[in-house]
């Protein structure tokens, strides 16, 4: 090797020498995990800044969301929710404190929306089948006596014993709705537990920031375009350091086959006043909240309340923010949301 090479490599090796110490130094030895499973019905994945111990730490959050969805799904058989739906009209079911906590935190947002977040909306959820294998365009009268069915009203807890009770025969309850969000708040909670400042979660469209970037930037966060079908494209950002931020839409699933042939999009989040999919003129919503599991439970409600009265909720919600995308893809923003929201999508108008 001749002499100026030598120096020149020994440079080179100084030089990436000093930038790993360097790199070290900064995160003081922390580095990224992260990792992706499928549950609750979707693709989740946490991303966290930890030491040695971030494998394990991802480990215990990942048994969390398994444990969850143990209890809260309505496709595990003996989950409490399906040991709630078998005992309708029957009798009383003793749950999990944390599927009692979600139950009424549903129950509170039904009474807020008067009743177009229901979860009661199972039996109609069921005979469209959209997130099943087999989706299918019910009939008007198949359709009025499920509907019979739906009404929060008839759900009865039992805060001393943890119970459970749906009132009528054939009624059942489904979380779809809110579990993904209370799950993404137990990631937090344990990974803060465990001493992790920096992380972002992403269950489905569930997300959930966490101290910002490990360089002090806030994270961003992409609205996805609702006409991007299929194609990760966001129309919009949010920059935030801490809370959650939880998108709904007529794009994530819909019978795909009527879709092709008449441009119509039956999709999954239904109006319980018509047993219909919700029809308020808006393709997708997002609500910013501290917690993910009110940020869930509210896209859902303002996607199937519209623009005017959904919004007209989260403003008198202290700390929530939201912002409703019509089929003409106009924007409309909280007041909150409107000064901070970066639109990236011609396309797409904000409305002040
Ligand atoms: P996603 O689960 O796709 O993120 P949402 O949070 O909006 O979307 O939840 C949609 C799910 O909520 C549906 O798949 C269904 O299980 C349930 N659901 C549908 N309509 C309602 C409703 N009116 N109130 C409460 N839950 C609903
Ligand atoms: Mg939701």
């Amino acid at each position: 090797m001749k002499r100026y090479q030598r120096i020149c490599a020994l440079s080179i090796a100084i030089f990436l020498l000093a930038a790993v110490l360097q790199g070290c130094a900064r995160t003081g030895g922390v580095r990224e995990y992260s990792e992706d499973i499928f549950a609750l019905n979707t693709w989740v994945n946490i991303r966290i800044y930890a030491g040695k111990n971030g494998p394990d730490i991802l480990d215990k959050a990942i048994k969390r969301i398994e444990e969850i969805e143990s209890r809260m799904s309505v496709t595990i058989q003996d989950s409490d929710v399906s040991r709630i739906n078998s005992s309708a009209g029957k009798q009383p079911v003793k749950v999990h404190d944390d599927t009692f906590e979600v139950i009424k935190k549903a129950l509170k947002y039904a009474e807020m929306s008067n009743g177009a977040f229901d979860i009661t909306i199972y039996p109609i959820v069921k005979l469209w089948g959209i997130t099943s294998e087999h989706p299918r365009m019910p009939t008007d009268a198949e359709i009025q006596d499920k509907l019979k069915l739906v009404d929060y009203r008839n759900v009865v807890l039992d805060e001393k014993g943890k119970t459970v009770y749906l009132k009528e025969p054939g009624m059942g309850i489904d979380l779809g709705a809110i579990a993904k969000g209370y799950a993404a708040d137990e990631v937090a909670r344990i990974l803060k537990e465990e001493g992790v400042v920096h992380a972002l979660i992403n269950m489905g469209g569930n997300v959930v920031a966490m101290g910002g970037k490990p360089n002090g930037k806030p994270w961003r966060i992409g609205i996805q375009d609702p006409r991007a079908d299929g194609v990760q494209r966001h129309i919009a950002i949010i920059e935030i350091m801490d809370g959650s931020v939880v998108s709904s839409g007529d794009y994530e699933r819909y019978i795909v086959d009527v879709y092709k042939r008449t441009g119509k999009r039956y999709h999954h989040i239904f109006d319980p006043s018509t047993g219909y999919p919700a029809n308020s003129g808006l393709m997708a919503t997002t609500v910013v909240a501290p917690y993910s599991i009110d940020a869930d439970a509210l896209s859902t409600t303002v996607f199937i309340m519209g623009a005017e009265k959904g919004l007209e909720i989260v403003e008198g919600l202290e700390g929530i923010d939201a912002l409703a995308i019509t089929l003409d893809k106009k924007i409309y923003a909280s007041k909150g949301l409107k000064e901070r929201l970066i639109v990236t999508d011609k396309e797409y108008e904000l409305q002040l």
